[in-house]
């Protein structure tokens, strides 16, 4: 399509694949009469994305695409290149982003911006994944937060604006030749792909706002009775911001914890910002010398608890879980990281990869700074020495068992809570207590007391 040139802005989307409450296309519809929108997709991110992430990217980009009336321009390579090619072909002088606060994110945009200041254009950040943009409230001695609590007290105070109303009346351009979107992979999950899309995730805000969140402080640690919001891929891809979920909240118990959980998203993106390195680094540097088992029998144990074979119940559930919906519960993704790190001595770099090649939701400052604190080596964590019991945080957060008993047909045949623990129907703890289902591969007990030891020797 050829472009008259005149008053032409791009905005770049990335991980705000909206058009109400986008900051910065309301910057972009403002000051130019014709607004060009493009996604690029980046080899560098795609590699650590895994199948489901990819396959749900583009799912969403085919909404945004139907919203923009078939204009999105995709394109495929190395950000700067192609940012700054496609501002030279339709004379834009200006693009528009919201800021991106990941390690990665922010290197590439500084490399984009000097290819577009070296032609003469410009790169204009406008608006954050975030209510609170990462690196904006401290402490009172100006250090960045490291303990929730407090950060959570300072993001409040710091407040947020609210949602912007209207969809932008920007005149769009696109339909542009050239590059195009890599295959779209098969997803890994078995199960179907979440509704993606801006319609999908109002939808799913309008499901839980209207009804659900009322119960969600007692009803939020309970997998059997699934009553979270389900919102977590609409956020990755910021289909829904968290501000417009914010201004839906009131100050009752039930819409106030959904606000505390909103700001543990933020809490992670903040230390992320300042601590780059905690991707690969503990945070609590004075664990770095703590022992984590490698060779044949932990790949072994590495490889059961990915399958969901590791003879307990609840972790098996939720490991089985990710691999058929590409989602867990937040309960079971604590006693499934906790029990990788506390019960197999693996390292939590391993499960928290494995967590992102699989979750639709996969974020990296949520997932890194998630394991961390589940390992005990993260800001605020739980300590390293206390140690989940996965059999009693099964009986107490699944107490009938139905959770397990969704997703581990081999015990489906066990009544009540009787299923985490299936190795009483064996009479003892390495026997094989149902039709397929395997015995536990580990003494929690005394991996419990190794992990304390190895605590103690670091
Ligand atoms: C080991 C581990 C790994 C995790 N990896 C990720 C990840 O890759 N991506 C991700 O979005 N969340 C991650 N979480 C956080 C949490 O489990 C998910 O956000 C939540 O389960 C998503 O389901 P939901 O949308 O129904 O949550 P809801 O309970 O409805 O919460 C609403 C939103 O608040 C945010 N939120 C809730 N709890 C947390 C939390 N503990 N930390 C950060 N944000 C939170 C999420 O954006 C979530 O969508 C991880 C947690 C653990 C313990």
């Amino acid at each position: 399509m050829a472009i008259t040139p005149g008053s032409i802005g791009i905005v770049w989307f990335r991980r705000d694949l909206r058009l109400a409450d986008n900051p910065a296309l309301r910057v972009a519809a403002r000051a130019h009469d014709l607004v060009v929108p493009v996604f690029v997709h980046d080899s560098v991110l795609a590699a650590h994305a895994g199948a489901n992430r990819t396959a749900y990217l583009h799912a969403t980009l085919d909404a945004l695409d139907a919203d923009l009336g078939g204009l999105l321009v995709e394109r495929a390579g190395d950000p700067a290149a192609v940012v700054a090619s496609l501002a030279a072909e339709v004379e834009a002088p200006t693009v528009y982003v919201a800021e991106d606060f990941g390690p990665y994110g922010r290197r590439r945009d500084d490399e984009v911006e000097v290819r577009l200041l070296a032609d003469g254009r410009a790169l204009r950040r406008v608006g954050s994944p975030y209510a609170v943009a990462p690196g904006s409230v401290f402490t009172k001695s100006g250090s960045p937060f490291k303990v929730f609590t407090p950060f959570a007290r300072a993001w409040r105070e710091h407040g947020w604006i609210l949602p912007l109303e209207s969809v932008p009346t920007a005149s769009f351009v696109g339909g542009l030749a050239g590059g195009g979107r890599p295959p779209t992979p098969e997803p890994e999950a078995r199960g179907p792909m979440p509704p993606a899309g801006e319609r999908a995730a109002h939808d799913a805000a309008d499901a839980f706002l209207d009804g659900l969140v009322g119960g969600y402080r007692d009803g939020r640690d309970r997998p059997d009775h699934d009553r979270t919001s389900r919102l977590s891929p609409h956020l990755k891809f910021g289909t829904v911001h968290p501000r417009q979920l914010l201004a839906r909240l009131s100050d009752e118990p039930g819409p106030s914890t959904f606000a505390t959980e909103l700001a543990w998203r933020e809490f992670y993106a903040d230390v992320l910002y300042h601590s780059p390195e905690t991707v690969r680094r503990n945070v609590n540097a004075s664990l770095g010398g703590l022992v984590w088992d490698t060779g044949s029998l932990a790949d072994d144990r590495f490889d059961a608890w990915c399958q969901g074979r590791t003879g307990y119940p609840i972790v098996d559930a939720g490991m089985r879980q990710l691999l058929d919906e590409g989602w867990m519960h937040n309960r079971v993704r604590m006693i499934a990281a906790s029990f990788l790190v506390k019960d197999l001595h693996l390292d939590w770099r391993r499960g928290a990869a494995w967590f992102l090649r699989h979750l639709y939701d996969g974020d990296l400052a949520s997932n890194t700074h998630g394991w961390q604190w589940t390992a005990g080596t993260g800001t605020d964590a739980a300590p390293f020495f206390r140690v989940f019991n996965p059999t009693t945080q099964g009986l107490r957060f699944d107490p009938d068992g139905d959770y397990v008993r969704r997703y581990v047909p081999e015990l489906r045949a066990m009544e009540g809570s009787a299923v985490h623990e299936p190795w009483k129907l064996a009479g003892d703890l390495f026997g094989a207590p149902a039709d397929g289902y395997p015995p536990p591969i580990v003494d929690h007990a005394a991996e419990r007391a190794e992990t304390l030891a190895r605590y103690q020797q670091r």
